[in-house]
């Protein structure tokens, strides 16, 4: 069971075109997207522009959600480096052709990494990772995944911030970015030292904190797709150790579904009460299918920068009756393997957000019945679900805000930021109806604490989660600014509402 449990957390030319299984017809975005990749392949080259073969295949079902694997785009982009970034896009943007970016392709929001009649671009000879130790920082190629960062940067002690699955994409910064380093150095974006980007336009400009495009800048922590494709992330390291060095403690409960009282109340607790920067959870209580059984079994990965878990935040936890507990001194890298890679593909995935204040004890354990709930109403449909709370502490907003801050902007104190994730039947490509409206209702249940921000990378396509940024005006100037033709919103599937 915990194997299950953990697997369901990490869990040529037109004729390529008209093979494809599942598009309705060979309409006219698909033929000028067709144009478009010919022209682009006259001057990128077969290697770059690809529109069939076995590398081609491999990028158009590379996706994590198994809903976003199916699209046979007439052509797909790997460029090599920035300029092959600047011409594509240049191509996309002057003959209005729908288009789609994919770093790790983690995203559980249907299209949002995937298109079927434009052009993919497809990061995966892109992959680079640098240490710089005179100015202590790290540049990130944009198809680099977080394991890998880790794996090579480890021998010289430093680590990027990122997330904590090793699977995952940089794409994962474009939207804020939550670590076990978060509580000392707030969201992962907020470790950006510079960034290249390709604007719609296919202008690539460089920007900063202090420079002309510092909006910009503020503006890709969190604005996820919409504000261009970043070609080179220069970000600030953190000294982790290396993985010999054991400077963190801590590793993984599972707990059986009697305990889930007790950690809801210890959840709902640790956010209200835990500011140790040092200290992080990831809380995921989870319903797998056996049968037409649902069996719920409970997960807690717990941290401390140290060499021990302080009784004073973690005891609560910790006296919870569990069945297995794996904990001790553990690297950086240690940690962020405790749930497995997250590499699993063959299903589709749904994510969906909400936001809680620590301390509402009954906002929790409401959010933790109506999940439940959900879960008996689609589990003909599904593997299985997750309710998973990361406490978002207010050392960690305040350390966002010294590094500059972003648009996010959460209010001052402690929050949860709260993710349901529902992993369908292996191999269903179809999402059917009465799930959606299940997922629906169940948003409309568990809504946000008023003022606080939704976490963008665990959101459902169809929340309007700008809107709940403390600095949404600025975030929709910026936009206006940098597209004024909104042809991002109007071309590329991503968040709603700018
Ligand atoms: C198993 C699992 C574990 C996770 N764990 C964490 C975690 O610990 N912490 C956390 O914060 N999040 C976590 N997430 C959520 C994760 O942050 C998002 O799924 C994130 O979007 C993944 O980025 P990616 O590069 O892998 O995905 P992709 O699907 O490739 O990219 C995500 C989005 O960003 C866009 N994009 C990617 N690269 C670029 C670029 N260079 N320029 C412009 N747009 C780009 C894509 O078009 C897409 O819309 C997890 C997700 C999964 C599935």
């Amino acid at each position: 069971m915990r194997l299950r449990t953990v697997f369901l957390l990490a869990a040529g030319l037109a004729s390529a075109a008209l093979g494809q299984t599942n598009s309705t017809s060979f309409n006219l975005a698909t033929q000028n997207a067709l144009r478009a990749c010919t022209l682009l392949q006259n001057s990128l080259g077969s290697d770059i522009v690809q529109f069939s073969g076995a590398e081609y295949l491999a990028g158009a079902e590379n996706a994590w959600s198994l809903f976003n694997t199916e699209n046979r785009p007439p052509c797909i982009v790997f460029p090599r480096n920035a300029t092959h970034v600047q011409v594509a896009m240049a191509a996309i943007f002057h003959n209005k052709i729908r288009y789609a970016v994919q770093a790790g392709g983690h995203s559980a929001m249907t299209g949002w990494n995937t298109v079927a009649d434009g052009i993919l671009i497809f990061f995966s000879h892109m992959q680079n990772v640098t240490y710089d130790a005179v100015s202590d920082t790290i540049t990130l190629q944009p198809g680099i995944h977080w394991g890998d960062a880790l794996q090579q940067l480890s021998p010289l002690g430093v680590a990027p911030l990122g997330g904590r699955l090793g699977d995952i994409g940089t794409g994962l910064l474009l939207g804020g970015g939550l670590s076990y380093l978060a509580g000392e150095f707030g969201f992962s974006s907020n470790s950006y030292v510079e960034l290249d980007v390709v604007l719609v336009t296919g202008q690539l400009v460089t920007a900063n904190a202090t420079n002309q495009y510092a909006d910009l800048f503020r503006a890709l922590k969190g604005g996820a797709n919409r504000f261009g494709i970043v070609t080179r992330y220069k970000v600030q390291a953190v000294h982790v150790g290396t993985e010999s060095d054991k400077n963190f403690f801590g590793g993984l409960i599972m707990y059986p579904n009697s305990s889930s009282e007790a950690l809801i109340n210890a959840t709902a607790n640790y956010v209200q009460t835990v500011n140790d920067t040092k200290a992080s959870i990831l809380m995921a209580f989870t319903n797998t299918l056996n049968g037409t059984e649902i069996v719920g079994s409970h997960i807690l990965t717990l941290f401390y920068h140290g060499s021990s878990l302080p009784p004073s935040i973690f005891g609560e936890f910790l006296s919870i009756p569990s069945t297995f507990s794996e904990i001790g001194p553990v690297s950086y890298i240690d940690a962020n393997s405790i749930l497995g890679s997250g590499a699993t593909r063959g299903f589709g995935q749904l994510f969906g957000a909400s936001a809680f204040k620590g301390g509402a004890v009954a906002q929790y354990t409401n959010a933790f019945s109506a999940w439940t709930q959900y879960t008996q109403t689609i589990k003909s449909a599904v593997f299985g679900t997750v309710l998973a709370f990361t406490p978002i502490i207010d050392a960690q907003t305040l350390a966002g805000q010294a590094n500059g801050g972003n648009l996010m902007d959460p209010p001052r104190g402690n929050y949860a930021a709260v993710q349901i994730q529902s992993q369908m039947t292996m191999g269903v490509l179809t999402l059917p109806a009465f799930v959606q409206t299940a997922r629906t209702k169940l948003f409309s249940q568990i809504p946000r604490s008023p003022g606080l921000p939704l976490y963008i990378n665990e959101c459902d396509a169809g929340q309007d989660v700008f809107a709940t940024y403390g600095r949404f005006a600025e975030l929709r100037q910026t936009y206006a600014k940098y597209d004024p033709l909104r042809f991002n919103v109007r071309f590329t599937q991503g968040p709603i509402g700018l």
